[in-house]
């Protein structure tokens, strides 16, 4: 039983008000509300617990150990990594991305060699592979999208030659709702021994995954659009690749002995967590994850796939509606007529409709639709149909305005 009140119960910001209207937050794909128990976790870790994590003998400090690598455990089941030593914490999707470029970039990629992405990549996974190209000469090499906003699979395969070193895709587009065939694209990869980095920011929050079956080599994601905190990432890397990559930053943690002749690196992961950790957003993210998998992805799955169908078919009867993607997943991209994404949005915002209008850290896909932006709405586990009505009741007021 999908009991929606009590779900939305969970999250008190669902409850306020906006301009003296009930709040109506689309914005879920750029990040999602937090459940109260996230929020509470959190604030019992910093009012009882708080101390510094791995380095002290003395009682909080090894409670908050626990809770730490207890966290690093749920991560594990999560999505299925092998070891805990295959999940390192970052700050997020965009940290993880940059992790790899740097320092899988150092230990494998020379002057010549390619890189493929997709034209539907976020910026987060473009820029960090543009950056590398400061210090070593890889070529990028994108994989089109087609008009539908699909990624052109055909055109792939034909990308790869003898200097390609990675794929770096992202499992579902933050812009076209589009889901990638990841599993048959690590395939592809994998048959001519290349690796795959999946950029999941936008996957892990609808549906399972399991880096085993997937056999992905790399894979990141934010714990903030999965109903956890803001600042906490993951990446996981198979520990094959990982054992051959130097330390992303130099600190404490990440070390084994320090002279200043000659340092010598942790175990993974630690070798690529300098510094201090946000052990409590780990303890937040922990209990997100239980959140969401207490649920269940079938459960979530379905309803937000119904959510979506239903809001693109009642979006679809509005007159010079334009969808950008396919929505296999919980985003709709659209314009209206010729009425600029900015104008939508700052109406909607007012009638109480949270969107996002936009490039959505998407340039180049936006030069490959000929546009500027969209605006995008983004659903989570939490929002009704009801929510859809009002949205739409206020898209139809906007339109008029024009
Ligand atoms: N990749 C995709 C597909 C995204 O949608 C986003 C965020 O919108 C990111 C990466 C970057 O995530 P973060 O800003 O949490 O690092």
């Amino acid at each position: 039983m999908y009991d929606l009140q009590k779900i939305r119960n969970d999250f008190p910001i669902l409850g306020r008000e906006v301009y003296g209207r009930p709040l109506v937050y689309f914005d879920n794909g750029a990040t999602t509300q937090k459940p109260r128990s996230v929020v509470e976790a959190m604030t019992n870790e910093y009012l009882n617990v708080n101390a510094n994590v791995h380095r002290g003998v003395h009682f909080l400090s090894q409670q908050a150990t626990d809770l730490h690598e207890q966290a690093r455990e749920t991560v594990r089941r999560f999505i299925n990594a092998s070891s805990v030593s295959e999940v390192i914490f970052t700050r997020g999707t965009t940290e993880s991305i940059n992790l790899v470029a740097s320092s899988f970039g150092q230990a494998f990629i020379k002057d010549g060699d390619e890189i493929i992405i997709t034209a539907m990549e976020h910026h987060s996974n473009i820029v960090p592979w543009q950056l590398l190209q400061s210090r070593v000469e890889v070529k990028l090499r994108v994989c089109p999208v087609s008009d539908d906003g699909r990624l052109d699979l055909d055109a792939l395969a034909r990308l790869f030659t003898s200097r390609t070193r990675l794929v770096a895709c992202t499992a579902v587009s933050n812009v076209l709702g589009t889901v990638n065939p990841i599993a048959d694209i690590v395939r592809m990869a994998h048959a001519h021994d290349v690796p795959v980095l999946v950029d999941a920011a936008q996957s892990t929050p609808h549906m399972a995954v399991d880096v085993q079956s997937l056999d992905c080599d790399f894979l990141a994601f934010s714990g903030h659009k999965v109903y956890g905190p803001t600042g906490i990432g993951v990446l996981y890397g198979k520990e094959r690749w990982l054992d051959r990559m130097p330390p992303y930053m130099g600190g404490g943690e990440m070390i084994g002995k320090v002279s200043f002749e000659h340092t010598t690196f942790n175990v993974l992961p630690y070798k690529f967590e300098a510094g201090t950790p946000d052990y409590v957003a780990t303890t937040g993210l922990a209990c997100a994850l239980d959140y969401v998998s207490a649920l269940g992805f079938d459960a979530i799955g379905s309803h937000e796939r119904s959510l979506t169908a239903y809001a693109r078919q009642q979006l679809s009867q509005i007159p010079g509606m334009r969808f950008f993607g396919p929505s296999d997943d919980a985003v709709i991209s659209f314009l209206v007529g010729d009425i600029h994404h900015l104008d939508l949005g700052t109406l909607l915002d007012r009638l109480g409709i949270a969107v996002r209008t936009g490039h959505h850290c998407a340039e180049p896909l936006m030069h490959r639709l000929g546009i500027e932006g969209t605006v995008r709405a983004s659903f989570a586990l939490y929002n009704t149909f009801e929510e859809v009505d009002l949205f739409i009741a206020a898209l139809q007021r906007v339109v008029a305005m024009f």
